[in-house]
Parts: C-alpha cells; sequence; structure tokens
C-alpha cells in the first residue's frame, strides 16, 4: 500500500488564508517548504480519502492522475473535505478518457453537500460517470480490492462524520481525523472485527496542546491517549507507523517545531507530499 499525504492543514491552510497573525506571518517568511494545504490522502493512486478545494492543485504539485481515481472516501461535508464543485468537470468537453466510474463514498451530509454544488452545472452525461453511496459508522464493506470499515468520529453534531479503516494484501491503514478523543466503543468493534493497523495517521490540529474530551479535534497529548487505547485494544503493535497531520496555523506548525514532537513523541509529522509505502 501507498499512503500519500497530499495536504496536511486544517480547514484555514497553513498559512490561513486571510491571516496576519504571527504564526503565519513567520509561516510565510520561511517559504513553500513550510506551507500546507487542506486535507487528503491518496491511497495507491485510485483511492482518495477526501476531496478538498486543493485536490486539483496536489495533482499539479505532486503528479497525481485523477483520471485513474476510482474511489473517493469522504470524512464529512466540510469544506476543508469535501469540495463538490469540482465533479461537475469530470465528463462532457472538460474531461476525456478517464475510469469509467468514480464511486463517491461518505454521510449523508456529504450526498447533499454533493447534490447542492451541482445542482446548477451537472451534465446529465457527467453525472453518469458518478456514483454516490451514502454509509454510516460501523459499516464493513468492499471498495474495490480494499476492505473499508467505517467509524464515527467525534467531531461534529450537525453530521455523522466518519473515520476509515482501509485495509489491502494484508495492510491496514487508519485515518482518524476530523476527531477528537474516542470512546471505548470505537476500539472495540475494530478488535472484534480483527484489525491490525500497520499505520494510523491522527489529527493533530492543536499541535502541542490538548483538545480535551469536548473540542472537536486533538493535539499530540490527545494521539497518545488513542495510542495507548490501539496499543490495549492490540490494534497496533511496537512496528505501527504513527503519523500526525490536520495542523493549525494556531499551533505553527513548523518543520523546526515538528521534529521536536517527533523526537519526544515517536511519531511522524505528514507534510504535503510525504509518501509511506507499506
Ligand atoms: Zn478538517
Ligand atoms: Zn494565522
Ligand atoms: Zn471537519
Amino acid at each position: 500500500m501507498k499512503i500519500q499525504f497530499l495536504g496536511t492543514s486544517a480547514a484555514e491552510g497553513v498559512p490561513s488564508v486571510f491571516c496576519e497573525c504571527d504564526n503565519c506571518k513567520l509561516i510565510r517568511s520561511l517559504g513553500e517548504k513550510e506551507y500546507r494545504t487542506r486535507a487528503q490522502v491518496m491511497i495507491d493512486d485510485c483511492l482518495s480519502i477526501d476531496f478538498p478545494p486543493d485536490a486539483y492543485y496536489h495533482s499539479l504539485k505532486f503528479g497525481v492522475n485523477y483520471s485513474k481515481l476510482k474511489y473517493i472516501l469522504a470524512t464529512h461535508s466540510h469544506m476543508d473535505h469535501f469540495y463538490a464543485h469540482d465533479f461537475i468537470l469530470r465528463g462532457y468537453k472538460f474531461a476525456y478518457s478517464f475510469e469509467p466510474c468514480l464511486e463517491i463514498y461518505g454521510n449523508e451530509e456529504v450526498k447533499k453537500v454533493f447534490d447542492e454544488c451541482t445542482a446548477r452545472e451537472l451534465k446529465e452525461e457527467v453525472k453518469a460517470n458518478l456514483k454516490v453511496d451514502v454509509l454510516k459508522p460501523y459499516e464493513v464493506i468492499n471498495v474495490g480490492q480494499y476492505k473499508v470499515i467505517t467509524l464515527p468520529a467525534n467531531h461534529s453534531k450537525a453530521e455523522e462524520a466518519l473515520l476509515y479503516y482501509v485495509e489491502s494484501a494484508g495492510k491496514g491503514y487508519l485515518h482518524f481525523y476530523d476527531t477528537a478523543q474516542l470512546e471505548d466503543e470505537v476500539f472495540a468493534f475494530l478488535k472484534n472485527n480483527g484489525v491490525h493497523v500497520n499505520l494510523v495517521c491522527f489529527d493533530c490540529t492543536f499541535v502541542e496542546r490538548t483538545g480535551g474530551k469536548t473540542a472537536r479535534h486533538m493535539g499530540i497529548p490527545d494521539n497518545m491517549l488513542m495510542k495507548q487505547k490501539l496499543a490495549d485494544y492490540g490494534i497496533i503493535d511496537d512496528k505501527t507507523k504513527i503519523v500526525i497531520s490536520h495542523f493549525s496555523h494556531n499551533g505553527c506548525p513548523t518543520r523546526e517545531k515538528l521534529k521536536e514532537i517527533e523526537k519526544q513523541y515517536g511519531v511522524i509529522a505528514a507534510f504535503d507530499g510525504l509518501i509511506i509505502n507499506m
């Protein structure tokens, strides 16, 4: 499995789109290598977790070929994770020679946002190339060659945001964002389904700060609690790679600062373009 972290910021980007705080000033002064775009993780070049407003830019910057994209697993409908306007361009005079059907999976709200964003401009012939499937938490399904498990995120009262476990050829990837700390039933479900994770990526929006139990996101102290839970339930072991991502400008996520966190906590801080093969 090839896991490619295409976008590693929280909703506002790093630096933040309309911001001139000290963190954003510093990030801008350090230049492009410190910039982070909105959340997207590509698996084996054919399955994308989320499709943010920066997805098109990711294809240019990292040479990702979306004509080969077959599946999208949308975590939830927030704008930094699901930018549905782009789908009107998948056919008609805008695109030729691509995978015959793009299957988009997400919750009810993702389906609603898809319908809203494509209501004006989606041609019938383009619609025929797209399929939207609604998922609930705790489903175990096959998506092409992948086994996928959906879990409930602790993120939004307005919708059932989803977390995903994706498995292929005996390797497992666990995608834990956007979410705050999770309840035991989530870990129990993974354990009961015999899940063993080789790579987990945590929401680390708050960087070194904790979000506590009530926040919609996590920081590294929360990540460590969730890591311990995963270990207690036997879902991860010493060889499992722990990645952190989805950083906010408020935590000033410079490479230098994250290097310290990597050393202290034994994690890998994602950056835009990071590839991990497993
Ligand atoms: Zn987000
Ligand atoms: Zn800022
Ligand atoms: Zn969100």
